[in-house]
């Protein structure tokens, strides 16, 4: 049985006011929630103040990115060992928005996957779809060709470390949901492409789904057989519809 996690990805919104209620009340309600991880990625300069209002075992702390480089004259850039450093256990890379705004490549994802790791934090892998690539017929190459070009650079043991997350960028911030059949179906895909490297690596691999999940879908999606939790943009900053995700999460 895969321990669910559900995850906040806050983007870029957010204040101290607004981090320090948000996660006292999803802290509290997480504390003691059997089967369920609970992931709050704020934006970089809360980190350590979000890690400080965490108390309970089963909630962590999360970066939104990092930089592929290690240290050097990268202007702006944040490295994997300095989040690491201030309290993180994960980091969410190749998520769409970076890919399609900031140019990352499948090549750059992997290299910031290989350096989340190498900083001791656990990658939260992003593929995901456009409506173009869906209609078109492509979507199942598209994904498998996002998948492998990290597990082919990783090394597929590093998938042991790892999570992934679907999200059809077609659903992402738009209100419209994959269903769950729809996303099961994806998530079977992703699991059988691991399990051509490593079955036991693909069984105990967890797998979100991410793509306007709320309070009223989330319990429909995560019990689908491959659906291990979700990535929560939107519905992540109100503390209500997130702790009913989460809740949904330890069913
Ligand atoms: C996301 O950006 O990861 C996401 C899933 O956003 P939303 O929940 O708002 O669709």
């Amino acid at each position: 049985m895969r321990r669910s996690i559900v995850a906040a990805n806050w983007k870029l919104n957010g204040n101290l006011e607004m981090a320090k209620s948000l996660v006292t009340v999803i802290d509290a309600h997480s504390n003691g929630l059997e089967g369920v991880d609970t992931v709050i990625c704020p934006p970089f300069p809360y980190l350590s103040y979000v890690g400080g209002l965490m108390s309970a075992s089963n909630v962590h702390l999360g970066a939104q990115s990092i930089a592929e480089y290690e240290s050097g004259a990268y202007t702006g850039e944040v490295s994997a060992e300095m989040v690491a450093e201030v309290g993180c256990r994960y980091a969410i890379v190749g998520h769409s928005e970076r890919r399609e705004y900031y140019g990352e490549t499948d090549a750059i994802v992997a290299a910031k996957f290989s350096r989340i790791q190498a900083a001791g934090l656990i990658p939260i892998l992003c593929v995901g779809e456009s409506l173009d690539q869906r209609e078109q017929g492509v979507m199942q190459d598209t994904i498998v060709r996002q998948v492998n070009a990290v597990a082919a650079e990783a090394n597929i043991s590093n998938m042991q470390n790892a999570v992934l997350a679907y999200e059809p960028i077609w659903a992402i911030g738009t209100g419209e949901t994959a269903s769950p059949e729809q996303a099961q179906e994806v998530h079977e895909i992703i699991r059988s492409e691991i399990a051509k490297q490593s079955t036991d690596i693909a069984e105990g691999l967890r797998i979100l789904y991410g793509g306007s999940v709320k309070a009223n879908n989330a319990v429909e999606l995560f019990s689908q057989p491959d659906i291990d939790g979700g990535l929560i943009g939107g519905a992540s900053l109100d503390a209500e519809q997130f702790n009913a995700i989460v809740a949904a999460g330890s069913l």
